[in-house]
């Protein structure tokens, strides 16, 4: 089941675009049905999770800390983690910088934009992230590399308000890259969509795919 899901999520994706299989909670046995079916990109919410996994399953995983990345816990996902989609403030930027340097990394990171009108804490506003760019002090953390932009949709029914968010995003993301990073190519990930919502963000720039439970089932 876990194979024929991930196959058929694949043959919707458009070429720029790329699944990252959500295993949080999910156990070592059903990563491993999903690597065998190809599966390389995995997401993890958790430290110590992300941590276990990394060293006990195939050194060819990609391992993607997707959720809210707490400053004191960077240093123990550092020697892992492939990206971090979620840097929600300048200090853990600079954390991530600091702990990157440390152990001779380059982590690639994702900017968190807070776009959903419902109440979650997470994420810069348009604006925080603007003046953050503009100040420019993102440019002396040299051992991580900023590589685009992650958000997360409402948790609503409404689609076109969904649709909305995911167009904001992606329109945000073109302005930033044009400003900011016109002559970085590194800087081209669009982090959006989650397995009820998915189909709206590939319509809307996305490049990475969260995708848990419907691959998975769901988490207890
Ligand atoms: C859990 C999680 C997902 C996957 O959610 P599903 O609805 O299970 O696909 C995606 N992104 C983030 C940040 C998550 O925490």
């Amino acid at each position: 089941m876990i194979k024929e899901t991930i196959q058929a999520i694949n043959s919707q994706l458009p070429p720029q675009t790329r699944l990252v299989a959500v295993s949080k909670y999910h156990p070592a046995e059903a990563i491993m049905e999903a690597y065998e079916a190809g599966q390389r990109i995995f997401g993890e919410s958790h430290v110590q999770e992300l941590q276990r996994k990394a060293t006990e399953l195939p050194q060819d995983i990609e391992w993607h800390f997707i959720g809210h990345l707490q400053t004191n816990k960077v240093k123990y996902i550092a020697p892992y983690v492939s990206l971090i989609h979620a840097v929600d403030s300048e200090r853990l930027l600079a954390e991530i910088d600091k702990q990157a340097s440390r152990i001779g990394r380059k982590i690639p990171c994702l900017l968190q934009l807070h776009i959903a009108r419902e109440e979650t804490k997470f994420g810069f506003s348009e604006d925080e992230l603007l003046a953050l760019l503009q100040g420019g002090s993102h440019l002396a953390y040299t051992s991580v590399n900023i590589c685009g932009l992650m958000c997360m949709g409402s948790n609503v029914d409404d689609e076109e308000q969904i649709a909305t968010e995911f167009a904001r995003a992606h329109s945000i993301f073109l302005t930033i890259k044009d400003r900011y990073f016109k002559h970085n190519t590194d800087f081209a990930e669009c982090s959006w969509g989650m397995s009820d919502d998915y189909p709206l963000a590939i319509a809307h720039g996305s490049t990475l795919v969260r995708i848990g439970s419907k691959i998975f089932g769901s988490r207890l």
